[in-house]
């Protein structure tokens, strides 16, 4: 049986320059569909079971984040729902997996993947709980909906809190921490979600990018923007789907937000927050520090020693979704970075950092959020 690549599914995505041997696969890491973000991947091998398989990414030097590949380890599946990483290493230019497929058909990704059907369910879990409202905000660039779950009673005196996810479609670990996190709070034996039920309520856009996401791209959605770019200016032309959450924002207001990514480089769980704005002032300083303080009370795969360095103020910052936010609202508003490698402080070798590490962090994050709220 010959050997043969696919891409022709939910988030596929790779260039097939020559597959005629096993020991010799060479590829090209895609483009993203309207933008030159070269980082995501996703495809199907056939044919190669029991063959020490030799994949070449002839351009991985010329990825968005090249960085991304020191001490990475690709993600594979031969069922799609138990994930496991490979032997990758990188000499700067081309990244290279090592791995005999114990099967007929083996996927490698970037990351985990969080489909498209996975997302439609998690919608419709969710709103068959009785605290649940699904709202459909408009339609994307291609036309997908743009949905939010409202969690709680929409009282005036209770606080509004704001968590979205897949900004940047392909950090898919992103919507698996929402996964948890909704899980964890509409769960009747979770002791966080039940007081946060009765403080506080939640507007979930657990999918900001749902374009993105099933074009297979790492950044950008179907116009080429990147979403984290436009909170200041977003257009219904160009990003509909920024435009449309934060009008939303706006009716509603907004007393902690949390938007959630995944970060290339660093093997840590860590935020970042408002510090570049002018208006930063020393109480939202202690508020930032407080959360973090909180979050690692809950959790130990959350630190708060390594991160992004601060950087001057620039225009940029207000084109990005949490400096915006705390902008408009003066109010708590992070960027949770979870890694595309691992944890360095309790790595697992068999999955690195995956779904299900996600998802548990996102069941963690209600203590620290109710603390917050509570001041
Ligand atoms: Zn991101």
């Amino acid at each position: 049986m010959p050997i043969k690549i696919s891409c022709q599914f939910d988030a596929g995505a790779i260039e097939v320059v020559s597959a005629d041997n096993a020991n010799a696969i060479d590829l090209n890491i895609r483009k993203d569909s309207h933008a030159d973000i070269v980082q995501w991947f996703y495809f199907r091998l056939q044919g190669a079971q029991g063959e020490p398989c030799t994949i070449r990414f002839l351009n991985a030097g010329q990825a968005a984040y090249p960085k991304g590949w020191e001490g990475y380890q690709a993600m594979a599946s031969y069922d799609r729902l138990n994930w496991f990483r490979v032997p990758t290493s990188f000499d700067g230019q081309v990244m290279t997996i090592n791995h005999t497929p114990g099967m007929d058909s083996v996927y490698y990704a970037y990351f985990e993947p969080y489909s498209w059907e996975r997302h439609l369910e998690l919608l419709d879990r969710a709103q068959m709980s009785e605290h649940v409202r699904l709202f459909d905000l408009g339609s994307t660039v291609d036309g997908r909906d743009m949905n939010m779950l409202v969690i709680g009673e929409e009282h005036a005196n209770r606080k509004k809190v704001w968590v979205i996810a897949r900004q940047h479609p392909g950090e898919t670990m992103a919507e698996w921490f929402v996964e948890g996190m909704l899980d964890a709070l509409l769960d009747p034996a979770n002791p966080f979600g039940r007081q946060l039920l009765k403080e506080a309520v939640f507007y979930v856009v657990p999918n900001m990018n749902p374009d993105g996401s099933v074009r297979g791209n790492l950044r950008t959605n179907a116009a080429g923007a990147n979403l984290n770019r436009e909170w200041n200016s977003p257009s219904m032309e160009r990003s509909p789907e920024v435009y449309l959450v934060r009008e939303k924002m706006k009716e509603t207001g907004c007393d902690l937000f949390l938007d959630v990514h995944g970060d290339e480089g660093l093997p840590y769980v860590f935020t970042a927050g408002s510090g570049a704005l002018p208006a930063f002032t020393p109480e939202m300083a202690a508020r930032e520090k407080k959360f973090q303080k909180d979050f690692m009370i809950a959790t130990p795969d959350f630190q708060d020693v390594h991160g992004y360095p601060d950087a001057p103020y620039t225009d940029e910052v207000l084109t990005m979704g949490s400096p915006h936010i705390t902008h408009l609202f003066g109010c708590l508003s992070l960027t949770l970075e979870l890694p595309f490698k691992d944890n360095a402080n309790d790595p697992d070798p068999q999955t690195g950092w995956d779904g299900a590490r996600s998802a548990r962090l996102g069941g963690a994050v209600l203590q620290p959020v109710l603390q917050a709220l509570r001041g």
